[in-house]
């Protein structure tokens, strides 16, 4: 018996379908990239935006046809928007088998295994086969939920307030992982930097895991600027694993819009996190998430957003549209035109991917440690997605020279010898230095 599993939304929810996908394989079911082969196919909806909902909601429409085509197949919607959604699902999708909401995410295993008890084909169910996830570059999330209330944000209510895994549960699983091939860990969390277990704080947990055997990279996404503090600073920079790539989303450029938004930080506190990550990481790339058109943003506000892009000068960054969602503080204000936000985000865009090509493309001749995960496809430490020409496996850490850095794919071939932690720093810090950074 086989499952499809079609994921929407963040990394948070795309390691979710991976360990219900587990708990899947668990019971015996093998995953399989064709729909038509599958005998159960899991939606994982996001609700974060109207958008990312809307494409769930009419993939759910299609679905009805493909259930019709073979007989005991079953239709498992998760994730945020179940949550939000689940009676109007129901309503809407009468044909759905399991609708199950992201705070219910932990009772996935005994759901699943309930709806699949209830068969109507006795499928080759018994034919377990160990489930093996091997990828080498796996997500661990360490908390659920989140305990701010940005006020355009849907997540608390959908995902509840934070739960922290044990520091042992966490390191338990990193170990799995690694048995089934993952070389490099990234920790999730809405605010992944609050963790707290016991006397355990962010960074403690940074540092056990780099010490798990046969992990050679950690990342973490997303970090949260207000917990962004000197010990975990010097933790990222210190610790050999963690990986020189840091996203750490902004929002807004405009201290009267991160107020409304109730970010929590100022404008000026997050260019010093930046200054200090700089001078402690050199050659760290650095990414953010922008809401351009949040009510009330006038044109000052979003010019000083614009210049807090040119000020950092981002390698990359993710520019969202703001959409009001029902029920947070900030669906009962006005929205600007939506043509207003068009313009914005195109401008915001615009500028955002021109930092990012003037990056990329210094990366040209430059050599880099990369892990190929499949495919000749491997990421770089600074998180660069490199295509290497030559004989590599997934796994391997090889020394790769940028030889094409015009698309965000970059291209590259092998080079011999070893690059270490050591000199990738001392590399970047004078690359920064000739820089005049
Ligand atoms: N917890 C993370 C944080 O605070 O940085 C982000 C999680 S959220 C799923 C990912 C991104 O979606 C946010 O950083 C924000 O930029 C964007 N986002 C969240 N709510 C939004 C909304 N209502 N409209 C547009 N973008 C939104
Ligand atoms: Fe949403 Fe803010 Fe929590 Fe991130 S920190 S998940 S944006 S409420």
């Amino acid at each position: 018996m086989k499952f499809y599993v079609r994921t929407y939304g963040c990394q948070m929810n795309v390691e979710d379908s991976n360990e219900m996908g587990r708990h899947l394989k668990a019971k015996g079911l093998v995953e399989t990239q064709n729909p038509d082969e599958a005998s159960v196919f899991l939606v994982n909806t996001c609700t974060v935006r109207q958008h990312a909902e809307d494409r769930a909601f009419s993939e759910l429409g299609r679905l009805k046809r493909w259930k019709a085509k073979g007989p005991g197949r079953k239709i498992v919607v998760t994730g945020c928007a179940a949550e939000r959604t689940k009676e109007y699902l129901e309503d809407r999708f009468p044909f759905l088998d399991l609708v199950v909401g992201a705070k219910s995410i932990e009772d996935f295993p005994r759901m699943a295994e309930r709806l699949l008890d209830r068969r109507d084909t006795d499928e080759e169910l018994d034919y377990a086969v160990r489930a093996v996830d091997d990828k080498v570059a796996a997500f661990v999330t360490i908390m659920r939920g989140c305990n701010y209330s940005c006020t355009y944000c849907i997540v608390p209510s959908v995902r509840g307030r934070e739960i922290y895994h044990s520091v042992e549960q966490i390191l338990s699983e990193a170990r799995e992982r690694v048995r089934e091939g993952a070389r490099e860990i990234t920790l999730l969390g809405q605010t992944v930097n609050s963790y707290r277990s016991g006397t355990a704080r962010f960074a403690d947990l940074l540092k056990a895991v780099a010490t798990v055997e046969g992990v050679e990279r950690v990342r973490f996404m997303s970090p949260h600027p207000y917990y962004m503090t000197d010990r975990v600073i010097e933790t990222v920079a210190a610790v050999p694993q963690i990986c020189e790539s840091i996203h750490l989303p902004v929002q807004s450029g405009s201290n009267t819009m991160l107020k409304q938004m109730m970010r929590n930080y100022t404008r000026e506190q997050y260019v010093l996190i930046i200054e200090k990550l700089r001078k402690a990481m050199p050659g760290t790339t650095l990414s953010t998430d922008i809401i351009v058109g949040f009510p009330g943003e006038t044109d000052r506000d979003f010019r000083e957003t614009l210049a807090l892009i040119e000020e950092i000068q981002f390698d990359w960054g993710f520019i969202f549209k703001y959409s009001a969602r029902e029920g947070t503080p900030a669906a009962n204000l006005e929205c600007l035109p939506q043509e207003l936000i068009e313009e914005r985000h195109q401008e915001c865009l615009a500028l955002m991917d021109r930092f990012a090509q003037e990056k990329r493309s210094r990366m040209a001749g430059a050599t880099h440690e990369v892990l190929v995960e499949a495919d000749n496809m491997g990421r770089t430490r600074t998180n660069y997605k490199v295509y290497i020409t030559g004989n590599v496996a997934p796994g391997e850490e090889v020394r790769v020279r940028i030889t094409n850095a015009q698309r965000p794919t970059l291209e590259g071939v092998i080079e011999d010898g070893n690059i270490t932690f050591e000199n990738f720093r001392e590399e970047s810090r004078s690359a920064c230095t000739n820089r005049g950074q």
